[in-house]
C-alpha cells in the first residue's frame, strides 16, 4: 500500500498554498484538482485585493502561477474530482471513482460554491439567460438588459464588469448593501447601473418561449408584485460550502461549515486539517483562505512529526 503524507483535496488559493508549504517540507503532497480547478477565482476578473499585485491581478491568472509554483517544488496534481471519504481509521482513504489512495493526514480545502435563487424557472432557463456568471457570459448579452440580485461585493462587482457590455440594474432584498464602502461607492457613482431597493425575484419569466424575457419582483416590504423586461438574471447571492463528501465524517458549525479548533485548521478527526472558504463563513477572500491553507500545511507537518 502506498501512504502518502499528505493529500490536499481542492485547488483554490487555499489548497495551493497548503500544496506549496507541504512542498517545501519535503512531504511530496498529492492534490486533487476537483471539478472546478482553481475554485471561484477562476471566475472573477480583476483581483485588486491580493497583496503583492500593484495593478491588480486577473483571478485566473493568480491561480496559474500558483498552480506553477506547487508543480516548481513536486506537488504531484491530479486533475480528478474525490468521489469519497474514509476518515474512520488510519491510514486515512480518499477515492476517486475506483481507484483508493492513502495518507497519513488529508487537507480539505474544496471551497464553496454559487448560491442559486432556487426556483424552478431559473434551473430551466440556466444557461437560457439565467447565469451565475458574470465574466463567462456577460459577453452573450451585448447591448441587452440584465439584472444582479444581490448586495455583497461579488454583485458590485459582476454589475460594473456587466457595464462593458449590458444596460444593468441590481435588484436588492433590503434596503442597504452589504458591500464594502469602496465597492457600493464605485457602484453608486456608475451611471450605467440602477438599483431597486427591498425586491427580491419572484419568478423569471420566459419558460413558455425558452429564454429569459423578463423577471416578476415582489416588494420585501408591502408584498406588490410587478414584472420587468429583461434578458438575463445573474444570481450573486453568496455561497455554500463544498461539504458533501464531510457531511457524516466530520463537525460541522452552525452554518454548515468544517468545524475546526479555533486558531487551527485541526478538524475533529486527528490528522484531517480544513483550510479556505470549506471552513470559513466569515472572511472568505483569497488571501486569508491562502493562509489559512498555509496553517494546515504547517499543522500537517506537525501533525506527522509526533506520529
Ligand atoms: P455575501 O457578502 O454573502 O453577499 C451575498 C448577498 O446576497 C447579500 O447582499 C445578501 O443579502 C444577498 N442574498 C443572499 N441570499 C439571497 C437570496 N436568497 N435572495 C436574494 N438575495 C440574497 O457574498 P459575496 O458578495 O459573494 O461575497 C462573499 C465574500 O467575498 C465577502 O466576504 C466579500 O467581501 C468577498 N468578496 C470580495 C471582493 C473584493 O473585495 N474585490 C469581491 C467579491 C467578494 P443580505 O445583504 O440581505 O444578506
Amino acid at each position: 500500500m502506498d501512504i502518502r503524507n499528505v493529500i490536499i483535496i481542492g485547488s483554490g488559493p487555499a489548497g495551493w498554498t497548503a500544496a506549496i508549504y507541504a512542498a517545501r517540507a519535503d512531504l511530496k503532497p498529492l492534490i486533487f484538482e476537483g471539478n472546478e480547478p482553481g475554485g471561484q477565482l477562476m471566475t472573477t476578473t480583476d483581483v485588486e485585493n491580493f497583496p503583492g499585485f500593484v495593478n491588480g491581478v486577473m483571478g485566473p491568472e493568480l491561480m496559474g502561477v500558483m498552480r506553477d509554483q506547487a508543480k516548481r517544488f513536486q506537488t504531484e496534481i491530479i486533475s480528478a474530482h474525490v468521489t469519497s471519504v474514509d476518515f474512520s481509521q488510519q491510514p486515512l482513504k480518499v477515492t476517486v471513482g475506483e481507484k483508493d489512495y492513502f495518507a497519513k493526514s488529508v487537507i480539505i480545502s474544496t471551497g464553496a460554491t454559487a448560491r442559486r435563487l432556487g426556483l424552478e424557472s431559473e434551473k430551466q432557463l440556466y444557461g437560457k439567460g439565467v447565469s451565475a456568471c458574470a465574466t463567462c457570459d456577460g459577453f452573450f448579452f451585448k447591448g441587452k438588459k440584465v439584472i444582479i440580485v444581490g448586495g455583497g461585493d461579488s454583485a458590485m462587482e459582476e454589475a460594473m464588469f456587466l457595464t462593458r457590455f449590458a444596460e444593468v440594474t441590481i435588484v436588492h432584498r433590503r434596503d442597504a448593501f452589504r458591500a464594502s464602502k469602496i465597492m457600493q461607492e464605485r457602484v453608486m457613482a456608475n451611471p450605467k447601473i440602477t438599483i431597486i431597493w427591498n425586491s427580491a425575484v419572484d419568478e423569471i419569466l420566459g419558460v413558455d418561449v425558452g429564454h429569459v424575457t423578463g423577471v416578476r419582483l415582489k416588494d420585501t416590504v408591502t408584498g406588490e408584485t410587478r414584472e420587468m423586461a429583461i434578458d438575463g438574471v445573474f444570481a450573486s447571492i453568496g455561497h455554500e460550502p463544498n461539504v458533501s463528501l464531510f457531511k457524516d465524517v466530520l463537525d460541522l458549525d452552525e452554518k454548515g461549515y468544517l468545524k475546526t479548533v479555533p486558531g487551527t485548521s485541526k478538524t475533529n478527526i486527528p490528522g484531517v486539517f480544513a483550510a479556505g472558504d470549506v471552513q470559513d463563513s466569515h472572511y472568505r477572500q483569497a488571501i486569508t483562505a491562502a493562509g489559512s491553507g498555509c496553517m494546515a500545511a504547517l499543522d500537517a507537518e506537525k501533525y506527522l512529526a509526533g506520529l
